[in-house]
């Protein structure tokens, strides 16, 4: 079992396969020009596998597949078996925009992949193509309707924004109700490389919204899910508050770079690389990596909403 200073127990990983997207999200990516590939030592399947067995050793219980786009990685595919074939009991996750998902939902089943989160922030080809900077409707609702053809457990992630996609909040959740799948609202993490003039909006002002036409309720909140549960009528959805709560105490998360960085935390600077050991196939220098960054994860993370102390980590490299 892994367990860092602060009796935390870390069980989940999730591993960024990819910094590169096919879209470029006012949050995320926007200033990255789509003809321009960012540079990336990437580490092999074999390689990211190496980690992924000395880590599940340890404990690791869950893994969530993300990016950049991940679906964008060759053969993505072949990494999910590998996981699967080692403990198929491990809670094997992706997180993806969608797009390229109806042509790789059925392999990804049969590899092993259990739950399938996908981004989904407006229900209108225009406004998708404010926030996402392309035409991106038609292909991401065949990403999900072939996701659930196939029996994934499925979520969608949809980050809320003031002045465009506000005016959508009770019609995403309709459409996620009528497909029997879960939504949750995120709240707008600041950080340097988002579009500077972006607001998001907060869990109160996403609950008064959904309250004007809902009996609203907040659940009891799930130890370790960043998420807060709420219900919409007999409708259950998720709002993730970072503005609100503080996930830290909670924490079970470790994060991987597609080139080797071991991340303690999402907002925190410090991380070790364990490309060297990987490459090197040297299980036991991977091993103490791994003990070294579950030591010194922080007791909290360092994000700050302040212009000047903004956080200069993209989601786009860990992965969010
Ligand atoms: N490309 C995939 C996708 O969009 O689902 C996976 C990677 S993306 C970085 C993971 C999640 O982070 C997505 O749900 C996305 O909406 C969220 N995200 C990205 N930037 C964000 C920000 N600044 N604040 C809040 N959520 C953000
Ligand atoms: Fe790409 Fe996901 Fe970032 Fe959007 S949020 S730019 S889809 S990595």
């Amino acid at each position: 079992m892994l367990v860092d200073r602060y009796d935390r127990v870390i069980d989940y990983l999730r591993i960024s396969v990819t910094q590169n997207c096919n879209f470029r999200c006012l949050y995320c990516m926007p200033k990255i020009p789509f003809d321009e590939k960012i540079n990336e030592n990437l580490l092999s399947f074999d390689e990211l596998f190496l980690f992924v067995k000395v880590a599940i050793d340890a404990g690791v219980r869950k893994i969530r597949i993300t990016g950049g786009e991940p679906l964008l990685r060759k053969d993505l595919h072949k990494f999910i078996k590998m996981i699967f074939e080692y403990k198929n009991s491990i809670d094997l996750a992706l997180t993806t925009n969608g797009f390229l998902l109806q042509n790789q939902a059925k392999l990804l089943k049969e590899a092993g992949l259990k739950r399938v989160n996908i981004s989904l922030d407006s229900l209108h080809a225009k406004k998708l193509i404010k926030i996402s900077q392309k035409d991106i409707l038609k292909d991401v609702m065949q990403g999900i309707n072939a996701a659930l053809s196939e029996g994934f457990l499925v979520k969608l992630n949809c980050v809320a924004l003031k002045g465009l996609n506000d005016d959508e909040i009770c019609d995403l959740l309709e459409f996620a109700k009528a497909k029997n799948i879960q939504i949750r609202f995120i709240e707008f993490m600041e950080n340097t490389h988002a579009y500077g003039q972006l607001q998001g909006l907060k869990a109160d002002e996403i609950l008064k919204l959904l309250s004007q036409k809902y009996k609203v309720q907040a659940l009891e909140k799930s130890l370790n899910a960043p998420v807060s549960l709420y219900k919409a009528d007999d409708y259950t959805f998720g709002i993730i508050d970072p503005h609100s709560h503080e996930f830290c105490d909670t924490c079970n998360r470790i994060r991987l770079t597609a080139d080797g960085l071991l991340v303690p935390c999402l907002y925190f600077d410090e991380a070790l690389s364990i490309r060297k050991a990987v490459k090197q196939g040297d299980i036991d220098a991977a091993s103490k990596i791994l003990q070294s960054v579950i030591e010194n994860k922080p007791e909290k993370n360092k994000w700050s909403i302040k212009a000047n102390e903004r956080s200069t980590r993209a989601f786009y490299q860990t992965g969010g």
